[in-house]
This record gives structure tokens, sequence and C-alpha cells, in this order.
């Protein structure tokens, strides 16, 4: 395989693509640091950035927003490598650049609009303070969104310590805002793995300060501490884990009986499901595409593979934009769905030599493969939205006869002897996650979803939850006069309405502003 990449340190090192997958095609397995080298020898500058493309799945692959306004690439010095404080002189940080914190505080101010839900949970439950003596230690992407998210706990009554969740959709500027108001972050965009595992290390290991509630998204911060200081266990008093990858490894702890706290699936409630997965990717696909391929959708021919939530709100994207659009299913019902929304049903290999742009949406493996590949047309897009990067076969593009071109970041034009090329767009990674922002109105209802599980695992009473994986209870999702099981959140935030007669949480959906008469 031939490989010219103008950003990279030669071709070797891609992303991990090791057995697990065969196991759980959606899930790879979290990979530790300690099983390559340990995060405190450190490699040199080059060796950091090499090592950044063998990081774990649940690193690059969760969700999140990648982009960050500000670039400071020009500055090559580690974070690791300097010394900085905030105004106040607290230097229990590592970040960036703190000189952007302004401009990051404006950024969370922008997002706050946007985040009404998780902004009227801050507001009512900010004086009873819910989170009075939780020590949260969180790893989550490090966006504007979050920033909100940990600002509301803060406000709660949480300690926060905060380490990203993925090496590159850390917004310097955000990062910085959050230092500089007190909080211990340490994340910045463009880690290496060495410095994504020491920066949760530093969230954990720290003398006097010890969590007692985990928030995760990838499940890579639960697993450092079972590896590295399983004392800890003793302490925490549950764990909120957001994403698919994260939800599967605290499921096979269970199954192995070594979860030794209860744990808040967030993944799979109604709130993330219906927002996150629909309405989210219906908005994001066409972001992603524009930004790295500035394709005209109008007219073009695009095939859909999987018309579950993701798919169907790609494909509403699409239509809408006046793309001709094909969908390929598997599942009777879900293809049934695909003909009533008007959507021709077809076979991959149908359309595959005329399509203009191909995307996944499964959640499978080896959907299109290099036969595929091999048929599809001079410029074809092909990119991916589901969780895996398996979905397509890129490994079967590394072969000798095929020329890599890296065009723009994240764009790869892969170019076959005939001089055929395609495009392949985050070389098969999670398309919005890695080319787009998402809508920070799907993350304010996911942020306040994770903000009740903290609250509701930090003050049930022995217990309630066993050492077991729990979804969050079903009244959460429903209107709050149905509500009937007891909680034992605090009293600010039950909704008014039914704080006579239950014991409750407020439903997302009751703390989004109310139309205004007229
Ligand atoms: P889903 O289960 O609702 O839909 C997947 C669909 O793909 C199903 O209908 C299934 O029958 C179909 N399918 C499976 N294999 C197929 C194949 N070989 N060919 C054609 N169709 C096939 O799942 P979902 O909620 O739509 O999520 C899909 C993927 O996207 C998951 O991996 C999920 O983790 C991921 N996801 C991505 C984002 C994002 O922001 N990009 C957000 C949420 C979820």
């Amino acid at each position: 395989m031939k490989r010219t990449d103008p950003q990279q340190n030669g071709g070797e090192a891609f992303v991990n693509r090791d057995g697990t997958v065969a196991e759980a095609p959606r899930l790879k397995k979290i990979q530790f640091a300690d099983q390559k080298q340990e995060f405190n020898k450190r490699p040199t500058k080059i060796g950091r950035r090499s090592l950044s493309r063998s990081i774990s799945q649940s690193s690059t692959d969760s969700y999140g927003s990648a982009a960050s306004y500000t670039d400071s690439s020009d500055d090559e010095t580690s974070p690791r490598d300097k010394q900085q404080k905030n105004s106040k002189g607290n230097g229990d940080f590592c970040i960036k650049n703190i000189k952007q914190a302004d401009f990051g505080r404006r950024e969370i101010e922008i997002a706050e609009q946007e985040m009404p839900a998780l902004m009227a949970l801050r507001k009512r439950a900010q004086g009873e303070k819910p989170l009075a003596g939780a020590k949260v230690v969180g790893c989550t992407h490090i966006t504007a969104q979050t920033a909100v998210l940990m600002e509301t706990l803060t406000a709660l009554g949480a300690q926060c310590r905060w380490a990203a969740c993925n090496i590159y959709s850390t917004q310097n500027e955000v990062a910085a805002a959050l230092a500089e108001g007190g909080f211990s972050v340490f994340a910045w965009k463009g880690e290496s793995e060495d410095d994504f595992w020491w920066c949760i290390d530093r969230c954990v290991n720290l003398e006097g300060w010890q969590p007692n509630m985990i928030l995760d998204d990838g499940g890579d911060l639960t697993h450092w501490i079972y590896k590295k200081y399983p004392n800890m266990f003793k302490k925490i008093k549950g764990i909120v884990e957001e994403s698919v990858t994260g939800v599967h490894r605290l499921y096979q702890l269970s199954k192995a009986g070594k979860l030794c706290v209860p744990a808040m699936n967030v993944n799979d409630s109604v709130t993330k499901q219906k927002f996150d997965n629909l309405y989210c990717c219906r908005e994001s696909i066409l972001d992603g595409l524009k930004r790295t391929t500035d394709v005209m959708f109008g007219g073009k021919q695009v095939v859909v593979c999987g018309y579950g939530e993701v798919g169907k709100g790609c494909c509403a994207a699409l239509k809408a934009m006046g793309s001709i659009v094909y969908v390929t299913e598997i599942d009777p019902i879900c293809a049934l769905q695909a003909c009533m929304d008007g959507f021709r049903l077809v076979k991959l290999n149908e359309v595959i030599r005329q399509v203009d742009i191909v995307i996944t949406c499964t959640g499978n493996k080896n959907v299109v493969v290099r036969e595929y590949l091999d048929r599809m047309k001079n410029g074809c897009i092909v990119c991916n939205m589901g969780h895996s990067n398996t979905e397509i076969d890129v490994a079967s593009l590394r072969t000798p006869e095929l020329t890599w071109e890296r065009v723009r970041s994240q764009v790869d034009h892969v170019i076959w002897p005939d001089g055929k090329r395609i495009v392949l767009l985050a070389e098969g990674r999670l398309l919005n996650l890695s080319c787009s922002t998402v809508p920070t109105f799907v993350l304010s209802i996911t942020a306040t979803t994770q903000a009740l599980a903290l609250i509701e695992l930090y003050n049930a009473p022995e217990g309630r939850y066993k050492q077991d994986v729990y979804l969050l209870p079903k009244k959460m999702g429903k209107r709050p006069r149905s509500m009937s099981t007891h909680t034992h959140a605090p009293s600010s935030l039950l909704c008014p309405r039914s704080r006579a007669h239950t014991h409750t949480l407020p439903n997302p959906y009751s703390l989004m502003p109310q139309p205004v008469a007229t």
C-alpha cells in the first residue's frame, strides 16, 4: 500500500482492529495503556503522535462534537510540558492554553442558550444542592455542551474532576474556560494515547481526594479505576455511562460478577435513543458531508445502508435536500418502513455502480466490502455513521496496488491503478463525530438525563440499586402525573403538579421551555 499523507508519520499505525469485534460486532475491547507501555514512561513528541492512531475504540468512536473553533496547532509544546495557572493561581489542570479562557466562556454561554433542560435543572435544584458531597470524576467529550453539564453539577453541589473520552474532540478554548473557572480539567485536542491515559490518571490519582461517583462515556475511566485503583470502588456509589461501548463493558462486568457498584445505562434511555440517534444524525450527516467534501446534495444518488434510527435520520435529511435516496435493509419491518417513507429499497449490489454517496448506518460489520468498493464509480463518497469503524472494510483497501492520498483532514482519496478514486471520509469512523459538530439541543437532553441519573444514584437509599446495570427509571421518560415509584431525590426536583403524591425526578421534557401564550 502506498500512502501519501502529509499529516501522518508514515502509514504504520491504523486504528486497532483486534479480535473482540468478531465477538461483538458493534463494540471493541478497551485497551489499557499498560498493555502497550506505562503512561509515565513518556515517549518523544513523534512517538506521541504515532501512538494516537492506536487509541482504544471507545476513545475514538464514542459520540460527541469534533470541532474546536480555535486552532492551536502552531503551538507544538505538549500541555504536559507547560506550567500554567489560572488567574486565581490554581494550577490543578492540564490544558492547551489558559489564555483562550475568554473565548471558551463565550462558547459556553452560547451553548447555554440551546440547553434549556439543563439550565432549568440547574435553576430548580441549585438551592437544595442534591449533589452536595458528591465527588464526580468524569470522562466525556470536553465541549461547550459538556461544560454546561459540569457547571450544572457543580451548581448542584458536586466537586468535579474531568478528562476527555476522545483524543480529538476537546475544544481547547472550552477546557481553558473550565480551568479558569476552577475546574480540574485534563484534556486537549490531539492527545496521544499516552496523554489520554495520563489525563485520566491525573483525575483519579490525587492525594486527599477520592471520587464517589463516575460519569463515563466509553468505559475507559471506569476500567482504568478497575485496573489501577480497585479499592476506590469502596467509596464509589455508582457509575453513569452514556455510550453503547461503555454499557456493553458494564454488562460484561456484571455477567462476570465483577461489577461492584450500581451503574446507570443512559445509552438505552428513550431520551437518548430517540433524540440522539434519529434527530442528531438527521442534522449532522449533512454537516459532516459538507465540511469534508463541499458536495452539493441536490440530484445526487445516495445509498443508505440500514434504516434504523440513524438511517432514518440520514435518509430524511438527504431527501429533503433533493438527493435520490436508496435504502438497503435486512430487517423486513425496517425495510417496509423505508418503502412507506418513499425510499427505493434495493440491494447494494444493484446500485453500487451508479451512486454518488454510500453511507453505512447499521451497527453491523463488513457491510461495504472490497468487492463493492472496486465497483464504485469514480469520485464516489464513502462514509459511516454507525458506531463501529468496521462497517466499511477499510482494511481491505490497504493493499499495495492502491494509493492513498490525504487531501484534507479526515478525507482520503483511495486511487485504483486505472486512476479511479473514491473519497473515503474519516477512514470509516463515525462521520459526524470525526468531521462535524452535533446539535446542542440534543446534547442538552442527554446531558440532563446524565445529571438526573447521577442525582438518582447518589441519593438512592442503601439497597435500592444492587451491583448491576440499570436503565433509568421509566418515570423519567413519562408524564409526571403517571409517576408513582419512589426515588429519594430532593423535593425541589419534584414536578410541582405531582409533588403532593409522588417522589420523583423531573422528566426532561417538562424542563423544556413552554410555548408562549398568544
Ligand atoms: P438500529 O438497530 O435502530 O438500526 C440499524 C439497522 O441496520 C437495523 O434496522 C438493521 O436491520 C440494519 N442492518 C443491520 N445490518 C445490515 C446490513 N448488513 N445491511 C443493511 N441493513 C442492515 O440502530 P441505530 O440506532 O440506527 O444505530 C445504528 C448505528 O449507529 C449503531 O452502531 C449506533 O451505535 C450508531 N449511532 C451513531 C450515532 C451518530 O451520531 N453517528 C448516534 C447514535 C447511534
